[in-house]
């Protein structure tokens, strides 16, 4: 695997509309190619706010990852940026007629499937990958994540849930875009039977239906069928990579998570960032390995060198 490769955008521009899951409003997202290195930038069109898929910008991470900037929150960004993520779009304006992203199915699937539908184009920029160099930790309770050296993107995810349904599940795998086609995106997002009450006594959730979640009771799903045994971990891990995705460049690492969730998912990727001794930006063989910083974050975008 090449440890840096062009960036990548679309092709062409492409919509999805629908609902979604918290607040149960309509939204249409219209992913347009980039002209520049912007990395991904979603723009709230009501407002005019432009808010880049980065770390710094994540304000509360509670049932879904929330972007925040100048007033405005963007809701549930995490799927999307895991079909990113999981494909190798670098550069991408998103651009959203309301707060929340449409849940969809409740997978990565619908926004892989618009990704190839719109095609993928090779920018003349290089994506130089995030490379750790040490061991990154983060902790909270029993829960905890780890990064390592690695050549490529692997992750061990272990889920525990005290569910007869869901109990312990582990999945270990190196990242590919043919891996995350076929075994992350499409696992859907799930909730135990027991939580719906409390979500929506919260005023979240107004949106989750078995159209847009695997809902589990004791006995099992509430839905005709699962699409992998261990869909829960699965989607676990597309979540991950969703918020790995705030990063703002390609990761080359091995990541192991046990009973993580969004808030450190994040932790993690902030951890990385404040950590510079731990990583470094790995440019093509041609190029003069180094680091860039840009503004206040990492842009994945460096000249192609002639
Ligand atoms: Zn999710």
């Amino acid at each position: 695997m090449p440890r840096s490769r062009h960036a990548q955008t679309l092709a062409h521009p492409v919509t999805l509309s629908g609902h979604g899951l918290h607040g149960d409003l309509p939204c249409t997202v219209v992913l347009r190619p980039a002209e520049h290195a912007s990395g991904i930038l979603f723009r709230h069109l009501p407002s005019g706010v432009e808010i880049p898929a980065r770390a710094e910008f994540v304000g509360d991470c509670s049932l879904a990852t929330t972007l925040v900037r100048d007033g405005v929150r963007l809701q549930t960004v995490e799927h999307l940026l895991s079909a990113l993520m999981g494909l190798g779009i670098d550069h991408l304006t998103v651009e959203l007629t309301g707060a929340e992203l449409p849940i969809l199915d409740g997978s990565a699937g619908p926004w892989v499937r618009a990704i190839q539908e719109a095609g993928i184009r090779q920018m003349a920029v290089w994506a130089p990958a995030l490379r750790i160099l040490r061991p990154v930790e983060v902790q909270s309770g029993d829960k905890w994540m780890r990064i390592s050296p690695y050549p490529g993107l692997r992750v061990a995810y272990t889920i525990d849930f005290d569910h007869p349904a869901i109990g312990r599940q582990t999945r270990e795998l190196t990242v590919t875009p043919e891996k995350y086609v076929r075994d992350l995106g499409r696992a859907r997002t799930f909730c135990m039977e027991r939580d719906i009450e409390y979500m929506r006594s919260r005023g979240l959730a107004k949106g989750g239906s078995l159209d847009n979640a695997v809902v589990f009771s004791p006995e099992g799903p509430l839905n005709d069928s699962l699409r992998f045994e261990d869909e829960a971990v699965r989607h676990k891990i597309l979540d991950l990579l969703g918020d790995l995705m705030l990063l703002g460049a390609p990761l080359e690492g091995f990541v192991e998570a046990h009973r993580a969730g969004h808030a450190l998912h994040v932790d993690l990727a902030r951890a990385i960032l404040a950590n510079e001794n731990a990583w470094t930006l790995e440019m093509a063989e041609t190029a003069t390995p180094g680091r860039h910083l840009f503004g206040h974050g990492l842009a994945a975008a460096h000249a192609f060198p002639a």
